[in-house]
């Protein structure tokens, strides 16, 4: 029980690699504060099994992190409910799919508001209690596309390398404040965003979503497999523990070799 006494912020949690997360450090006997949407009963079940099978404090914010306001409320909920806010998990994150020349406006702004904007209001949010207490990690879940790019991806792949960018400004700031700051770059992982994607172009292409599966994977990931939430965590917890605490400021794949191409 490594993470025994903090006290974690995982947004997106409700759901993919947010959730895998939030298990793992509640697995490390971390507090934690779910945020993201859905069912309010299926996610007070969530919450509620979550600190039976950890036997950890659990809590829940509904804030809408493209709403700057809400991101802050969240940050000081957590202090009140939880005593303190010692890992921040920026994860939440949208897709959205099509040409730059008809991409529209407001899908770009919704995309650069959750994916990138939210990042930057996270950060600055929690980094004072952070360098009050003496000791923080932030771990912003960027991309592979944070790293490289791909076609008709052009605000998620804008927002990802901004985040790469916006960890590294952090990480040199808070560099002598205990305070470390990451990036984890997944490549394939199969949650709800990546589900609706394969769906979509399997109604487009005609084609069976298990059969299309084989082929979206090997378009990028030389590995023939996704990475599962847990694998996520996993990386996570590590950047949380004291044999990570000079790695800041990197952007770390797990992307079964995407990036090495
Ligand atoms: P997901 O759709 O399963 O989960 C997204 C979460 O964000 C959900 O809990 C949802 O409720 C929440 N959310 C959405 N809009 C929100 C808002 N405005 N305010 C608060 N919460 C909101 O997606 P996922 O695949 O688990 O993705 C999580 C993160 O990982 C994203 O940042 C995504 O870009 C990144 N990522 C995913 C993959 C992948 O292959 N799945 C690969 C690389 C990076």
């Amino acid at each position: 029980m490594s993470l025994q006494g903090k006290v974690a912020l995982v947004t997106g949690s409700t759901s993919g690699i947010g959730l895998g997360i939030a298990r793992a450090l509640a697995g490390q006997g971390a507090s934690v504060m779910l945020n993201g949407f859905g069912d309010s009963a299926q996610i007070e079940v969530l919450r509620a099994g979550l600190a039976a099978e950890f036997g950890a404090r659990v809590a829940y914010s509904g804030a809408d992190l493209s709403k700057p306001a809400q991101i802050a409320a969240m940050v000081a909920q957590t202090e009140a409910e939880l005593g303190a806010l010692d890992i921040l998990v920026n994860n939440a994150g949208i897709q959205f799919v099509a040409p730059v020349a008809e991409f529209p406006d407001e899908q770009w702004d919704r995309v650069i508001a959750l994916n990138l904007s939210a990042v930057f209001h996270g950060m600055k949010a929690v980094i004072p209690g952070m360098q009050r207490r003496g000791w923080g990690r932030i771990i912003n879940i960027a991309s592979a596309h944070g790293l490289v790019a791909s076609a008709n991806k052009i605000a998620y792949v804008a927002a990802k390398h901004g985040v790469v960018g916006a960890t590294k400004v952090a990480a040199i700031e808070l560099a002598n404040a205990g305070i470390t700051v990451n990036a984890i770059c997944p490549g394939w992982v199969l949650t709800p965003l990546v589900q609706k994607q394969l769906d979509d172009r399997a109604a487009r292409e005609g084609r069976d979503v298990e059969d299309l599966k084989h082929a979206f994977l090997t378009e990028k990931q030389p590995m023939a497999q996704f990475s599962k939430p847990e694998q996520i965590g996993a990386l996570a917890v590590f950047l949380c523990s004291d044999a990570a605490a000079t790695i800041t400021g990197a952007p770390l794949s797990i992307d079964g070799g995407w990036v090495a191409q």
